[in-house]
């Protein structure tokens, strides 16, 4: 490894640990099966958790857990119960498509079959289904099998941006390239879970809080407080 790459490394190692002596060990506990997730994840695009969590309830009691019957239903009755999550019109769709994909090619709604595969391949398959980007595959990768994929959201982003593990207008896909070149992948949900959490507490999008934070021995934008320009990075 260079001796750039090796000081990013050891700089990732520190932020790791940092985030951890900030808000501890968050334990992972896959709450619903990778197919759920992935349906899940497609309900959360733009809106919040409350929301997204009631649609995809919602959707399951509407339909008594039955996915055969949602991928036949008639597309309006998607739409209506998913409606709370907003952008039903696309979100309807994307959910058919998935299940007509499952259902052609392995006769089941499930993804079990993700476990005998590489990180890699399991990101490109699930990548194949409609309006899944590398958010979408990570978050179902690791949530739901503790595979080594670590998704970038936009609190990511913009944390690891002002950090300066990455460029101030690096793309949410090289940033996860970044973390998943210098940190083991045994690190990658406490990290992406405690990031997020300092994204929504501390590092916020228009007023970072740096006065109170602890991440400014390591920080780019802390040290250079005044020289970015006013438009909040990511
Ligand atoms: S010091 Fe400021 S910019 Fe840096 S991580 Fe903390 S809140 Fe964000």
């Amino acid at each position: 490894m260079a001796a750039e790459n090796r000081e990013l490394a050891s700089r990732a190692r520190r932020i790791y640990q940092q985030f951890l002596a900030e808000y501890g060990e968050p334990e992972w506990k896959p709450s619903r099966s990778g197919f759920e997730q992935l349906i899940q994840t497609i309900l959360s695009a733009n809106t919040t958790d409350r929301n997204s969590g009631v649609a995809f309830q919602t959707l399951k009691d509407r339909f008594d857990s039955d996915w055969d019957a949602v991928r036949t239903a008639p597309l309006d009755e998607i739409k209506d119960a998913i409606r709370v999550a907003g952008m039903y019109n696309q979100k309807a769709p994307h959910i058919v498509q998935t299940l007509e994909i499952l259902f052609r090619e392995e006769g089941c709604y499930s993804l079990e079959h993700l476990r005998e595969m590489e990180p890699a391949d399991a990101q490109t398959y699930l990548q194949r289904f409609p309006g899944v980007g590398h958010k979408t595959a990570s978050i179902v990768l690791l949530f739901s099998y503790g595979m080594a994929a670590f998704p970038v959201d936009t609190h990511v982003q913009r944390v690891t941006q002002r950090l300066g593990m990455s460029g101030r207008r690096a793309s949410a896909e090289k940033i996860k390239a970044v973390w998943e070149e210098m940190l083991p992948a045994d690190t990658y949900f406490s990290l992406h879970v405690n990031m997020i959490r300092h994204g929504r507490t501390v590092c916020t999008a228009r007023t970072p809080r740096c006065a109170n934070c602890v991440m400014q021995d390591d920080c780019d934008y802390y040290a250079r407080l005044g020289e970015w320009d006013d438009a909040p990075p990511g």
